[in-house]
Formats: C-alpha cells, structure tokens, sequence
C-alpha cells in the first residue's frame, strides 16, 4: 500500500468519461448518473451501459452539487495520508452496536449447520454421480410450457427444478431430447479454433474434435464399443501417444513420453488458447479504467493493465467473484455445478495512479452499523423517510439513522452529502474503530517483529547466519511506517537457538547486548521482558552490536539438532508479556528432532501415494502445532517461516502454523549463499517491507437468499463465519464460497460486503470494507456469459488442495473432471445454439478452462506421482491455498516467452506463446515463468551470437551445466533487455523467483519441461489435446 506519497486526483473530484475515459480536471463536478445510482431505488443500478453518462442537466431541481475533491471533512483522510495525526477517541459511551467479534446475531447463527470446509468438494459433487455420468444427471426433459415468460418469482420452477430456460418467442431447447439429428448432414462444418459462429460459445469442430461423420456413425449407440479412453468416436489417429485408459488413469502411467511419435496431428491453435485470450483482453482492455458504477460488471482479466476507479463496487484488485451474474435459485446452481466464490485480497497493492482507501472516522459513535445483521453503511443501504431511516441493503431491516447522521434526502431519494462520504459511494474504504473493537477495550499497541535465527551447524556452516544478520542492519531501518512518519512503530526483537533458546536484552541504555538462555524448552517462558521488544530507531547501536556478534558466537557450534514449537511458542509468550500483536521471522534449516514438545520423526513414506493413505502424507501432526496455532492467533502472532532443508523436514506439519496465521513459507532445498543468497534476500525485503495488517478478523455478509459457507486462505476458523488471521499481507488472498439458502431476485441483485477488522502498522485498529454487488439471473446464458475463469480456476485449486487433505487424490481428480465436464455440458445442454453433438461447444468466458483445469489436475501437489519430493508437493499444497487469482493464473498456465525474436527496442515484454514444447525450436532461447520458478531454456542450436551477448561466451558449449549457471550483467542491448524483462516480469511477482538456466537435452530440462502445461504430464496427466477430448466425450455422454 501507499509507502509513497499519493498523486492521484481522487476521484470525487473526477468527471470520467466513461470506461477508457480520462479525468477532465480537478473540481470538476463528477457525472451526478455515476454516484446516483447507488442512493436510488436498485434498478437503476444496471440501468447505464458503460460508459455512458445522464447529462447532469437530467437532474435540475434540487440536485445538489457534488463536491470537489477537498470537501470531504475533517473526520476523513485518505489512507496513510495523515495516520499519524490519528488519537484513538475516548471511550465510547454506552455503544448501541455490537462489538466486531461478538456472537453472530439472527440469521447468522445459523451458519453453525454449515458444513466443515473439508467437506466442502465432496459436497459440491455430492448429487452427481460421479461414475454414472451416461445416467442423464440432468434429469427430465423441460416441458415447453415452463419456458412462458413469467418472472421467475412468481413462477416456481416445474417439478423437475428446471426454470425457464428462453427468452419469450423462441423455441425452448428440449433438454433432455438428443441433438437435432436431422441437421447433421447438412451443417457445414464449421471454422476451427475459436471463431467458430455456434451461438455465445466456442465451437471446436471441423477437423478439430469433430468425430469424422460418416466414418464411424452418428450418433453413438449406448451399447457401441469403446475402443480406447476416448472410444471410436474421437478421432483416434489423431491424437498423441496412445491410450492409457480411461482417464485420470493417465495419472497411473509412468513418466510420459516426452515426444511422442510425429503422426497426423491437429493443428494445435485450433484449440483455445490461454496465449491469445490474454492478449485479446489486454487489447480490448488494456490501459483503461475500470469504473465500478455497474453492478455485475465482468472485471477485465488479472493479466490485464488496466486502472480501477472506485465508483460503488471494490475493486477487482481486492474481490474478484467465479461469475458475476448468480443463478436466482439453489436449483439452477445445482444444475449448471458452477462455484459461487468471491476471491477476497483484503490488502491487495493498489497501483501508484489509483487511490488508496478513505479512512472515516465517525469518533466515538463509531461506524454505523445495521441493527440486525451489522452490516457497515454502504452504498447498499437505501434511505427513506425524509432520511430519518435507511434500510440495509443486506437483511431489509429498517433503521434509524442517528441523530448526528442525518442528512436530508434530494429528489431522487439521495442523501445531499452522498459525494461527502465515502461510506455511501465509494465500494471500499476503512473506518476508524472504536475501543468496543479492541481487545478487553484498551487500543492496542504497535506490532513487534521478533527475529528468531536457528544457529546450528548447518545454518552457521553455510553462511546464512551471517547473511541474515548482515541483512538485518539494513532492514531495520527499512521496517514498514506510516506515511509521514519519522520512524517505523514496530519494535524489534531476536532470539537464536539450536536446542535451546537465547533470548537477547538490546536495551537502548545498555553497552553491550545480554543474553539470556533457556534451556528447559519443554515449558516455554520469556526470560526477560524489559529490553527484549525495542525501538530499532532506540537500540541501533546494542542492535548493529549483537547482529556483528551473533556469527562469531556459534561459529564454532557443534549442534546440529534444533527445537521449533518452542521457538514459536517463545515468540507468542513475548508477544502476550508486551501485549501486542506482531510477526515471527523463524530461519530454519532441519527436522526439529531434539527432544522438546513438537518433535518430529521422518514419515515420508512415498509407497503411500497412490493409495488411499497417500493424504495422511500432507496432514500436520496434530496436538502441540494445533494448539500453537491456536494460541498464534488469539494473541495476532503470525509466522513466517524460511525454510533452508536438505532432506525432508516434514513441511505438512512445519507449515502448519505460517498457513494458519496468515502467514508465508520460503524453501531454499541445499542452500548455497553465492547461488542462493540473492533470491532470499530479495523474499526477506520484500516480506520485512510489506504493508501489513496484524490480529484481523474478517466477516463476509451478503444479501438474504445466499451466504459464505465455505472459506479456503491461510486462515483460522473458529467458528463457521469468523475468518481469523494473525496478520494479513498484500499477497493473501481468502477463496470464499457461496451458497444458496433462498431464492435472489434479479432486480435486488446479489450484494455482498467484506469487513476486516485489524491493527495498522502504527497500532491503530481499523475496519476496511469492501462491498461488491452481483447480478442475478434466471437464464444460465447469463451465468455463463458472467464468468471469470481465472477465478473458477482459483476456486478449483484452493478446494482441491484442502479435499486432498481428507479425501484420496484419485477421488478430488475426478471430481474435478466430473465437474468441468458438467458445468460444459450443462452449457452445451441449455445455452448453446443446437449443433451436432461432435462439436464440443464451450462458453465464451470458459473457453480455456478446460486448459487451467488440465493443469491442475498435473500440478504436483494434485498428480500423485512418487518420483516427486513430499515436501515439495506439501509446500505447493500450502502456497496455492493463500493464492490469489493472479498467482494461480500464473502458476497453472507459465508464461513461455520466445527471446531469439525480441526487439531489442521494445519497451515491452515479447508476446508470450503456448506453454508446449512444441513452441520450442532448437534455434531459440526461452524465458518460462510461474510465479515460483523461472527459467532460461537454450536450444541446442541457438544463434552464437545471443549466447555471446547474454553469457559472454562464443558458444552453448562453453556454458558449464546443471543449475551452476548465472547470468552476467552486459553491456549490450540483448544482455539489458533480458535483464529488464526478468526484472519486469519480478516485479509483477510475490516470490522472488530463483533464475535456473536450462540447455535443451540436459538433465536439468525434465524440471523446465513439467511446467508446459499443454503437454502430456512428466508424473502423469494427459496433453491438453487429449483432456480436452476426453472432457468431450463425457459431455456427450451427459447429453445422451
Ligand atoms: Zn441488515
């Protein structure tokens, strides 16, 4: 968040000429359509297509002038702006709200009924027959007579769930009736790749996946042979590699042939690709602002350059929703199997030209909540009654508006001061909270971090000790403040330890820094409290001492044996005596084997994966962790842990605590601090630099009909609607279901509201609301033609990597197939325009799930395969689950970007292709990204004179091999631009991502070639070509 000073005009002060529009100036009066929809009656919501705009002169009488950028008053500042003059108000008196973390009132009590998260998938999947897919789940044919134009809720859905499905005037697609066969001979066939003109959707057939017509006979007989996976009816010879049966059987397979025989291929860009929607959208929309005045407005995708202005809805920068038209009944939910989710990044970074969140503060009356669900004022709250009254947009719930709140109403029903406050226009901003909102009522104290350096032989052998300590002098300086201030309000701690603890005085007083040691670690205590949590500022002098001395004290240690639980729980003991919140940076190397509560044993037993245990492989040891966890987050304890193991150190269970608190895990396997250092350090920066909120607690309300079931994110859950993190960075992101618990109205829509309460940097405690509003519909072309594949996919991966923790892969793997071929058909069946059946027909906005979804199923954590490392598949486990949708995008679908033919001119990164092999050429050199790796691939026969430019050597030959390989800064125009992209490309990034340099042929290129994700898998999983044909064969199968 905003560390630098903010430029922006913000944007009450803007006239926006619509989407790609650009500010008019400073002052000027904003179009009265972009706010006045939110105070007027929730039709008008969906009223204006983008962009345009009511002349202001549509609004004579009355209308009050909005007000220009300065008048918003004294009780609101913009975020960071002027944080430092904040005083936390008296104590309020006798507060007719509800503190925060209160029990859940009325209807939310109800939540407790809800599933537990883990059951989450199979719940999804649960009235789908998951082997009986030729069982027509869809039920009966629609009768015609249900597709009579009423509204939807005056017209209960016939018996068999199915709602009207056409608009009035057509022709009701006869649901459960074969496709029209009559057709077949006489449809030409249409264009391959996605152009095809088959309704909203894209068609593939041609030569695609066509089944050749004539040659094998259509359509396919129950009973008729099948000859491999994807029977006789898919063009067999044409695929790659032979069958291995019946998918994910695929799985099963030994290591895959990397280059199958060359036979008769499809052309690979007759399929979707992932490449070209990126670009098409960047060209599309790329460079504009999003205006967020449009409820149900599909949000450009996350790869995407495009500016946010906040007009009513939050930013897709902090919610991004799976689609943004929900189905009105649970019903049509059911039927079509797509995931209601929001992925919420509460803190997520908001770009330098966009505005940083309003801070309002009401003083000690405190935000003003409705009385029934607590619902924040929002946009969403409707004032009536002269605005004497507002009812929540949430729950309908009449209240009454206090007396220091009111405002008169305009004409149009609108509070006259609604430009004023940004709790009544904007779609996110933060109150100022009150004590009720503060632990036992008292405002909190700033945060401390506490440093805490495993020093046994590995770590001081290596060198990490000392690079850290080295390091630690200058990030302390840089620790992260409130803009203005002078210094950081966070205080500091350290604490080394092999098999015991040392906890270190650094008072600023003192001379020389103290130690103190506990070697009884089987009950933890703080040794010492005066002196342990210090200003940096303060201390510099004993601080800079002790991190000089701490390399040499152990260097000549001996201990190779470590203890973890009690470091941590050491850590929430110094927290609770200073009684703040704060962060524990844990530098770790090995197994914690010493005797001490937590100690671990080796179980990676890979003779488990593959069967019905294999998830007990992935599940923490309980007991001591679940309780440290515990006691983590009721004090705001997060931990980040870097981990620098040489063998296996159990991440499943080591992890378990960082991914509970809202915290981040590093693994650097066999460190070397020359190949090694720089990529540490660079997470270390930016983890220590970070915008940070600690002790937050986070609500998502929502409109009656629906609500949050289900939570995934490195969270803590008490109860079942409580989302507790210890902290919570800019890179966290929280994947929240929904579900249906009544019906939604399309003219209501579906509104819902996040709340996270936490304590800023400086120790203040605040509330930050995000509200997002949702179309509804009772069509399920809209649902489609409003979904966010990026998002589902984002869904898919969060609540798969947490069903494995419970269920067997096989099991999650087809669920997750079953159910992308479900949702397709349920297209295929009730949207798309009548075509034969051998066309596969995908939905506009989902046309390259089928590619994301392929890719998961391979992903190591996901594929099964015991050539993988276990901790390496438990480490993606636990970063996928804090993901948010641009880090799944990315990690799913790699970035492979061609750098024989860049233009060295060019400001921008070359267009990246599709990640296969076959896109390589011997003759190229390829950067490949995904978020967590990066990669230099060099083709045999690559120009001499590019090797010579980026390594400074004449040839491939003289590059020394297996990952030793680094690459030299030169002065020369390839050598910078490399450098520039890779810089470019980091900078997009949450990791710091390590660069390994791989030669075409080399050992080394298995790992580069598991990320080209069209290709069949290393470990098991098909190509993309042959997911694809196997999704359509089941989507046939569901339709006959
Ligand atoms: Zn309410």
């Amino acid at each position: 968040m905003s560390q630098q000073g903010y430029v922006a005009t913000p944007p009450y002060s803007q006239a926006q000429a619509g989407m790609g529009g650009c500010s008019t100036g400073f002052g000027n009066p904003p179009p009265q359509s972009h706010y006045g929809v939110y105070g007027s009656l929730p039709q008008a919501y969906s009223a204006l297509p983008t962009g345009m705009l009511k002349p202001p002169a549509s609004s004579p009488s009355g209308m009050p002038q909005p007000p220009v950028s300065s008048h918003y008053g004294a009780n609101i500042h913009q975020n960071g702006a002027h944080a430092h003059g904040f005083t936390p108000p008296p104590v309020a008196s006798a507060p007719s709200m509800s503190p925060y973390g209160q029990p859940p009132q009325s209807a939310y009590n109800s939540m407790a009924q809800a599933p537990p998260p883990t059951q989450q998938l199979t719940n999804q999947m649960s009235s789908m027959n998951i082997a009986g897919y030729g069982q027509r789940p869809m039920q009966a044919p629609q009768s015609p007579s249900s597709s009579a134009p009423l509204p939807f809720q005056t017209s209960p859905p016939p018996a068999m769930g199915h709602p009207p499905l056409s608009p009035p005037g057509q022709q009701p697609p006869s649901l459960g009736s074969p496709p029209p066969l009559a057709s077949v001979g006489s449809l030409p066939a249409p264009p391959m790749g996605m152009s095809g003109p088959s309704g909203p959707g894209t068609s593939l057939g041609g030569g695609g996946l066509q089944q050749p017509l004539g040659s094998q006979g259509y359509p396919q007989q129950p009973g008729s042979p099948i000859a491999g996976p994807y029977g006789g009816q898919m063009a067999g010879p044409q695929m790659m590699g032979p069958p291995t049966g019946a998918f994910p059987g695929g799985f099963h397979g030994g290591p895959a042939q990397m280059a199958g025989p060359p036979q008769k291929k499809l052309d690979p860009d007759s399929i979707p690709g992932t490449t070209q929607v990126i670009e098409d959208d960047q060209a599309k929309r790329g460079g504009q602002v999003y205006v967020t005045n449009i409820r149900g407005q599909v949000p450009p995708l996350v790869t995407t350059d495009f500016t946010v202005q906040d007009q009513g809805n939050a930013s897709p920068r902090f919610m991004r929703c799976t689609t943004y038209s929900f189905p009105c009944t649970a019903d049509l939910a059911k039927q079509c199997k797509v995931p209601l989710a929001a992925i919420i990044k509460p803190f997520a970074t908001v770009p330098k030209n966009e505005t940083p969140l309003y801070v309002v503060n009401h003083g000690e009356a405190g935000p003003i909540r409705c009385n029934r669900c607590k619902a924040y004022m929002c946009p969403y709250m409707q004032f009536i009654d002269g605005g004497r009254r507002y009812q929540c947009g949430f729950c309908s719930c009449v209240n009454e508006v206090p007396v220091q709140y009111f405002q008169h109403l305009d004409h149009m029903g609108r509070r006259m001061d609604l430009y004023e406050r940004p709790e009544l226009s904007l779609g996110s901003y933060e109150f100022v909270a009150t004590l009720d909102y503060c632990k036992n009522n008292k405002p909190p104290n700033p945060p401390a971090y506490v440093f805490m350096i495993d020093v046994s032989y590995n770590n001081i052998k290596s060198g990490l000790v000392k690079l850290i300590c080295e390091e630690l002098k200058i990030l302390l300086d840089r620790l992260p403040k409130e803009e203005g201030a002078e210094s950081s309000a966070i205080k500091v701690g350290f604490v080394t330890y092999n098999k015991i603890l040392h906890f270190y005085n650094v008072k600023s007083a003192l001379a020389q820094p103290q130690m103190m040691m506990v070697s009884d670690v089987a009950e933890m205590f703080l040794p010492l409290l005066d002196g342990f949590l210090v200003n940096f500022q303060e201390s510099r002098a004993v601080i800079n001492n002790l991190l000089d001395q701490i390399p040499d004290m152990f260097a000549d240690t001996n201990e190779s044996e470590t203890v973890f639980a009690p470091v941590i729980q050491a850590g929430v003991e110094a927290l609770k005596a200073a009684e703040c919140s704060g962060k524990l940076f844990l530098f770790h190397s090995s197994m914690p084997t010493a005797e001490a509560p937590g100690k671990l044993k080796n179980r990676d037993d890979r003779k488990l994966v593959g069967t019905e245990k294999e998830k007990t492989l992935f599940q923490p040891q309980r007991g001591v962790y679940e309780q440290l966890a515990k006691d983590c987050v009721v004090q705001g304890c997060c931990v980040d842990l870097f981990l620098f193991p040489n063998q296996y150190v159990d991440i499943a269970t080591m992890g378990d605590v960082p991914s509970r608190t809202g915290g981040s895990i590093y693994k650097y396997s066999n460190f070397q601090v020359d190949v090694d250092g720089q990529h540490f350090l660079n997470d270390l920066r930016r983890d220590v630099e970070q915008f940070i909120g600690f002790d937050a607690i986070m609500r998502v309300r929502t409109g009656t009909g629906f609500r949050a079931t289900d939570f995934f994110g490195a969270v803590y859950m008490n109860n079942t609607t409580d989302v507790e993190m210890a902290a919570v960075d800019c890179d966290k992101a929280v994947t929240v279901e929904f579900k249906h618990d009544d019906t939604l109205s399309e003219e209501a829509g579906a509104v819902m509201q996040c709340a996270l309460l936490y304590t800023t940097i400086s120790g203040q405690r605040r509330l930050r609301i995000h509200n997002l509003s949702l179309n509804c519909c009772s069509q399920l072309s809209e649902l489609y033609k409003s979904c966010e594949t990026d998002a589902l996919i984002n869904f898919f991966a969060k609540s798969a990597c947490q069903a494995m923790l419970n269920q067997p892969l096989k099991a999650v793997r087809e669920i997750l197939v079953n159910q992308t071929a479900h949702m397709l058909a349920c297209y295929r069946k009730n949207c798309a325009s009548p075509s034969v059946a051998s066309q596969l027909i995908l939905p506009d906005a989902m046309k390259v799930f089928p590619v994301y979804m392929n890719s998961l199923l391979k992903a190591p954590a996901l594929v099964g395969s015991a050539e993988l490392s276990t901790d390496d598949r438990a480490f993606q486990r636990l970063m996928v689950m804090a993901m948010g949708v641009e880090e799944t995008q990315v990690l799913l679908y790699p970035r492979l970007i061609p750098l024989h033919t860049m233009d060295v001119g060019s400001e921008s990164i070359p267009a990246p292709v599709r990640s296969s092999q076959e896109r390589l050429s011997e003759t190229g050199v390829f950067l490949l990204e995904n978020g967590l790796f990066m990669f230099l691939w060099l083709g045999q026969a690559c120009p001499p004179d590019l090797i010579q430019n980026l390594f400074n050597v004449p040839s491939l030959g003289h590059l020394t091999t297996e990952g030793q390989m680094s690459l030299p800064v030169l002065d020369n125009a390839h050598s910078r631009k490399l450098h520039s992209i890779i810089s470019s490309i980091s900078q997009q990034r949450a990791k710091s991502m390590k660069l390994l340099i791989v030669k075409q042929k080399d050992r080394a290129e298995i790992f580069f070639r598991q990320h080209l994700v069209e290709d069949k898998g290393l470990h098991g999983g098909a190509s993309y070509m042959d997911f694809l044909c196997y999704v359509h064969r089941e989507i046939r199968q569901l339709l006959t």
